[in-house]
């Protein structure tokens, strides 16, 4: 731990630097130019092809393993999240997996627990603990993980400069190039990750796990490529999704999901809806058990009540309907009568209505009781 107090220097002159130069350098070029409209949409796809690298490179594919692809789609992928200027592919996912492992403890090394700016982007500036091959042993053993983790500086210094220098080339503006491409992009591309490790853990709601920090954030989900959905990432970190209704913003998911109708993705994890809903339910279940508490409604004791029996309900038809489907894969896979699958069919069928009933049922009482004017003191 006493390691971590020092000062890494390389990541303080790096990012202090380029912010200075850009706070600098910005207004003056806008003094004496204006963007071409070019050079502000070329801004626009490299910020976002540099960050959707890191969320679906970095973050879903190395860090969690969501899903397989092939070194083609790696090295694309690899490309430009080094451009993005945050580390090694090895170094960031070796510091997320202790991040999820040990997520809000001291061990954690960006615990919003040491306040906002700490998680946020002071923690880079610590001197890092060394990567441990227990926790990346499948990384160490990937040719273009380390190769980018040999020549990391390099390749992020010369990627970024080429890139610049090439369009400063094609749009006779280096100046502009400069400012943009490399220093307004890398500096809303930083803050927009960091928002992650920052606002994700701090500002939003918990539909799956009160106990951890982390957050679910719709706005926030816009500025990270979907990552705001952070509540349900940290309670089912191998789902290759983070937004799991089609209407949460989460192009991460999409671009993954694409690649896997291409042809260029396998072996997309999800976590089965059925356990995500039981989840959701002991989770609710424990936000209305304590707003009644707090709450002088004349129903309370009758609500309290209903509200166990519902929840248990719904989670014992939950655990039977796992049970079936279950049963019903076994079958298949032993070629029964047509008869035996159909009957199961319709029964994992009957269980699917009985659950959304009860889920409406649920959702009903769910809003009623968040009404509710709490105790005055
Ligand atoms: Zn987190
Ligand atoms: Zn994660």
């Amino acid at each position: 731990m006493e390691n971590s107090k020092q000062i890494n220097w390389a990541p303080v002159l790096f990012l202090t630097s380029y912010h200075l130069l850009l706070f600098v350098l910005f207004p003056l070029y806008l003094y004496y130019h204006s963007p071409s409209t070019a050079l502000i949409i070329t801004t626009v796809i490299l910020f976002g092809l540099t960050g959707i690298s890191i969320t679906a490179g970095y973050h879903r594919y190395y860090a969690h393993r969501c899903y397989r692809t092939n070194s083609g789609v790696e090295a694309v992928l690899l490309f430009f999240a080094t451009m993005a200027a945050q580390s090694s592919a090895l170094r960031w996912a070796f510091e997320h997996r202790i991040h999820h492992a040990h997520v809000d403890t001291e061990e954690d090394p960006y615990s919003v627990q040491k306040g906002f700016w700490h998680a946020h982007c002071l923690w880079i500036l610590n001197k890092p603990a060394p990567v441990e091959a227990k926790v990346v042993p499948d990384l160490l053993k990937n040719k273009l993980v380390m190769f980018q983790q040999n020549y990391y500086k390099y390749l992020m210094f010369g990627t970024n400069a080429l890139t610049v220098l090439f369009f400063g080339w094609a749009f006779n503006d280096y100046f502009g190039a400069f400012v943009f491409i490399g220093l307004l992009r890398l500096f809303a591309l930083h803050h927009c990750t960091w928002f992650i490790n920052s606002l994700a853990h701090m500002w939003g709601e918990k539909p799956f796990c009160q106990e951890l920090t982390a957050v679910d954030n719709y706005f926030l989900s816009l500025l990270t490529f979907g990552e705001g959905y952070h509540n349900y990432h940290h309670t089912f970190a191998n789902d290759y999704r983070n937004g799991i209704h089609w209407f949460h913003f989460d192009p991460t998911k999409w671009l993954i999901w694409s690649l896997n109708k291409v042809g260029l993705a396998h072996g997309l994890k999800r976590m089965d809806p059925v356990t995500i809903k039981k989840r959701e339910i002991i989770e609710s279940k424990n936000i209305l058990l304590e707003k009644l508490t707090k709450s002088c409604h004349q129903k309370k004791e009758e609500l309290e009540t209903l509200v166990h029996e519902l929840s248990d309900q719904i989670v014992t038809k939950v655990a039977q309907f796992n049970q079936l489907k279950a049963k019903y894969i076994a079958a298949k896979k032993e070629n029964p009568s047509r008869d035996l699958l159909k009957e199961l069919r319709l029964e994992l069928k009957s269980y699917k209505k009985s659950l959304k009933q009860d889920w409406q049922q649920w959702m009903t009482i769910y809003n009623n009781i968040m009404e509710f004017e709490p105790l005055s003191a």
